[in-house]
């Protein structure tokens, strides 16, 4: 048994990771993250889990602890040991998974053949093609193993404390307050830096806002509309219906099974929905479902048990959700066709890629209208 032994999983091993060592080549974007969540850390939640777990494996001894022997990577010289670090180190232009995980998940290859050979061959040519497979490899494990999560695209430390807090069963942020929807909060701005939303409907991303809307333009993007082949019960807009297409099919060969639970809304009918349920701010009629933007994806549970309840309680079921292979692959390569999260809601994906807003408009009379200076 490793020092970095798993979390006590049957089977293959999946996630070991300890808190690694070195710290000279951390990247931004987790000390931006502990910018933000530091603070919470130290002073607010009070549940910040251990962040080792050798003392579960390890006999008890009366011996007085022993000092730590230095990690195997730092005395040990061996080449592919430091070939590790060299992947770990120089893989963010080709993936979201942390150079953390990917140290971790190297070191611990021999339960998987795929990376176990793809690092190999990587490491008799050290070329593009080779590391683009090894990462392929990395990714795919990643995206099916039941023990990892879409928090594991933040650093460790984050991932544990948000995956493992106490959450209340209200903490989804609005409807009934919890207690927590502050730190629930922080937890999608963290993940909205690794993985950033461009949402079609609000933001300076938008294709088209609420103020700018007029009876033209609804007209015009309901012309737009097109029954999704393979799941005609919904409609998308004709770019996104194709590029979902193409998406479903990229996921299908990845062995991860993309299926929409809702897609268009009509925006009269969500309208005279939100009228009766007495929204007078009718925001139902501005939802990017009815622009026909948005879908909401079914998300299997990773252990293959049925799906979850697409509910925002309890937000532990919410915060578990990120689990299902659905919503890793859409994190790791949703991006590359277009779809993009909303991180609240972990099954809500807009499709609204760069340069978009022109496409959308582009036989509109007149072309795109101007947006409203003033975000929503
Ligand atoms: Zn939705």
């Amino acid at each position: 048994m490793g020092r970095f032994e798993s979390l006590g999983r049957p089977g293959p091993p999946g996630i070991h990771f300890p808190i690694r060592k070195r710290k000279s080549r951390m990247n931004r974007i987790t000390h931006a993250v502990l910018l933000l969540i530091l603070p919470l850390l130290t002073v607010g939640c009070g549940t910040a889990p251990s962040t080792s777990t050798r003392g579960d494996t390890e006999p008890q001894t009366t011996q007085p602890p022993a000092i730590e022997p230095v990690p195997a990577v730092f005395n040990s010289g061996s080449r592919s040991d430091r070939f590790i670090e060299h992947v770990a180190d120089n893989s963010q232009h080709l993936t979201r998974l942390t150079p953390g995980y990917i140290y971790e998940r190297l070191h611990h290859r021999e339960g998987s053949e795929a990376i176990s050979d793809a690092f190999d061959r990587m490491l008799v040519a050290d070329v593009p093609d080779a590391h683009r497979a090894l990462i392929d490899a990395l990714e795919l494990d990643f995206i099916h193993d039941p023990a990892t999560s879409s928090l594991d695209l933040l650093n460790y430390e984050l991932r544990v404390h948000f995956s493992e807090f106490d959450w209340h069963d209200d903490d989804y942020p609005g409807g009934p307050e919890g207690p927590n929807e502050a730190l629930a909060d922080i937890m999608v701005d963290a993940l909205d830096i690794v993985r950033p939303e461009r949402r079609a409907n609000r933001s300076r991303t938008a294709v088209i806002r609420r103020a700018n809307v007029n009876d033209d333009i609804w007209t015009y993007m309901l012309d737009q509309w097109k029954p999704v082949p393979g799941e005609g019960k919904w409609k998308l807009n004709r770019f996104a219906a194709e590029a979902y297409v193409r998406m479903r099919e990229a996921a299908a060969a990845d062995g991860v099974t993309l299926k929409i639970k809702s897609g268009h809304r009509d925006p009269k009918q969500a309208q005279a929905g939100a009228a009766r349920a007495g929204n007078r701010f009718a925001v139902a009629s501005f939802s990017s479902h009815s622009l026909g933007l948005a879908v909401d994806f079914e998300l299997p549970r990773a252990d293959g048990d049925g799906t979850f309840n697409i509910t925002t309680r309890p937000m532990s079921s919410v915060v578990a959700m990120r689990t299902s292979p659905v919503h890793k692959w859409l994190h790791l390569r949703g991006e590359a066709f277009g779809w993009y999260p909303f991180q609240h809601e972990p099954w809500h994906w807009e499709f609204n890629p760069d340069g978009f807003r022109g496409v959308f408009f582009a036989e509109f009379p007149g072309g795109a209208p101007e947006l409203d200076p003033v975000f929503e």
